[in-house]
């Protein structure tokens, strides 16, 4: 047989890549964008639907960040990319069926577990992760099923001070009138109407400048209808170590969130009002509850001291407090979960790389053929625009790698191969005809409703939709 250059007319290259978010759109655009590079491209998803955290951690009432699907949607209209969605590597695939169909993978699989505190109390019910309630209320199929007691809930403590925080926050405190028009769940919808929350308590571990939400995310939800964001006087001020930081390294966002939740009213200025309470340098220690529900969170004093290399750290102090709440969201970060066969760093919950290069271990050797992009490389970090120069960056060595490479040629039914095997295995994929017709109806289901889409939030029932829109097409 003969051998081609790979990546020649003669022998494009094969690409598997595992994820369909952000970061594996970005990817196959700078594969489809390398001048003299032909290459087909299969992307797989274990939910019949593309987009990852795009439709399934966005907030409903952001549809403007939302919109960056658009742009997913031209790359994916290209004839060199095919979509398999409702295969799952490690369940439905193994890499050794990657390995005999491609010549190279890359992982986009995101992060897909949460961080959690390791304090006493965390089992208690009423107490959840931010993961699931961003799920939930974006009708991911994962967490359709969870329960949230907001009906018998006054006081939200929600521990961390990063944009998906803010989120929850802003989910909870915002009038449902106004989530009622997006793609918001149904489900999600009906318990935020009963809700009875009227605070949320943002534990903070370090001081208001070190907080990670971005400022214009803390200043939309001052601006909510009938919500007000109150600081902690003993907070207004900067403690000595942020004001030397504030003076000397710290980002523009930081002098943002420390100016502006200066001037937030330290008490309720109107008693009716909704409140997003924000109470800095303070860590959960134990959470306790009654006949097995969490009632209140014992919370710890921290007082902050310079690192190293200036950046203010937390230090737990002699002093607590507690306070009553009767839910509790940690959104303290999301973590990497393994995939059978492919290397994973226990300590970052990342798969580990060089640079998006994969290592068998990390600090190990790199494998060829193997690459990585978004936060299964760098961790749960980021804007979605982040991705783009990620993903290119990780493309680049790709390419690199390249050079001179070349393969057997393949035989013409060979570009055909992955369909075929998973209808042996009985596995039931959809494509992106599928998928463009499911978006349609998702679509005019919502807007007979009033709102941007309608959403099924179960796996089955996505896929018989699709299959009944698409008749005996497929
Ligand atoms: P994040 O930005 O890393 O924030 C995590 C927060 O949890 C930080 O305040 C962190 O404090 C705190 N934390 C971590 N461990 C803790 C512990 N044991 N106890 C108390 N607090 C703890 O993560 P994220 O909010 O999950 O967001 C992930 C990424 O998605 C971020 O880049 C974010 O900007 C992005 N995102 C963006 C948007 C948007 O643009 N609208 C929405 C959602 C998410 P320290 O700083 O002290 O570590």
């Amino acid at each position: 047989m003969a051998t081609l250059a790979l990546g020649s007319a003669e022998r494009p290259l094969r690409v598997a890549v595992i994820g369909s978010g952000p970061s594996a759109f970005y990817a196959v655009e700078a594969l489809f964008k390398t001048a003299n590079l032909a290459c087909r491209v299969d992307m797989f998803d274990r939910l019949p639907t593309p987009y990852g955290l795009v439709r399934g951690g966005v907030a409903p009432d952001h549809q403007k960040i939302k919109s960056v699907v658009k742009v997913y949607e031209k790359i994916a209209a290209d004839s060199r990319l095919r979509f398999f969605g409702n295969v799952m590597l490690g369940r439905d695939i193994q890499m050794e069926d990657l390995d005999a169909h491609y010549d190279h993978v890359v992982f986009a699989h995101g992060n897909e577990g949460e961080r959690g505190l390791g304090i006493p109390g965390e089992d208690l019910a009423g107490v959840h992760s931010a993961t699931e309630f961003v799920g939930w209320y974006n009708g991911h199929p994962d967490f359709a099923d969870r329960v949230f007691d907001l009906a018998n809930a006054e006081r939200v403590v929600v521990v961390g001070n990063g944009n998906v925080a803010m989120d929850v926050t802003r989910v909870l405190l915002r009038d449902p009138d106004e989530l009622a028009p997006t793609d918001i769940s149904e489900a999600a919808l009906e318990v935020l109407r009963a809700s009875k929350v009227r605070e949320v308590v943002l534990l903070g571990r370090r001081g208001a400048a070190q907080a990670a939400f971005s400022p214009k995310e803390i200043e939309e939800i001052a601006k909510l209808k009938g919500v007000e964001v109150i600081v902690a006087a003993a907070d207004q001020q900067p403690d000595p170590v942020s004001a030397a930081w504030l003076a000397d390294a710290a980002p523009r966002s930081a002098q943002r969130n420390a100016e502006f939740l200066a001037e937030c009213p330290s008490e309720p200025v109107d008693a009716t009002a909704r409140r997003a309470s924000c109470v800095f340098r303070a860590s959960p220690v134990e959470l306790h509850g009654e006949g097995g529900r969490v009632t209140r969170v014992r919370v710890q004093r921290n007082e902050l001291y310079a690192d190293a290399d200036g950046t203010p750290r937390p230090r737990g102090t002699d002093e607590h407090f507690e306070v009553e709440a009767q839910l509790v969201f940690k959104a303290v970060g999301y973590r990497g979960v393994p995939i059978p066969g492919v290397p994973f760093c226990e300590n970052r919950g990342v798969v580990p790389n060089q640079e998006g290069r994969v290592r068998e271990a990390p600090g190990g050797a790199v494998l060829p053929g193997r690459y990585v992009v978004g936060w299964a490389k760098r961790g749960p970090t980021g804007l979605i625009g982040n991705n783009s120069p990620d993903s290119k960056a990780t493309i680049a060595h790709l390419v690199e790698d390249l050079a001179g490479a070349t393969a057997a040629e393949l035989a013409a039914e060979d570009a055909e191969r992955m369909p075929a095997l998973l209808r042996e295995r009985g596995i039931d994929f959809v494509d992106l005809d599928d998928w463009n017709a499911y978006d349609g109806w998702e679509r005019s289901e919502g807007e007979r409703l009033g709102k941007v889409r309608r959403k099924l939030t179960d796996i089955a029932a996505i896929v018989a939709t699709m299959k009944e829109l698409r008749g005996g097409d497929r």
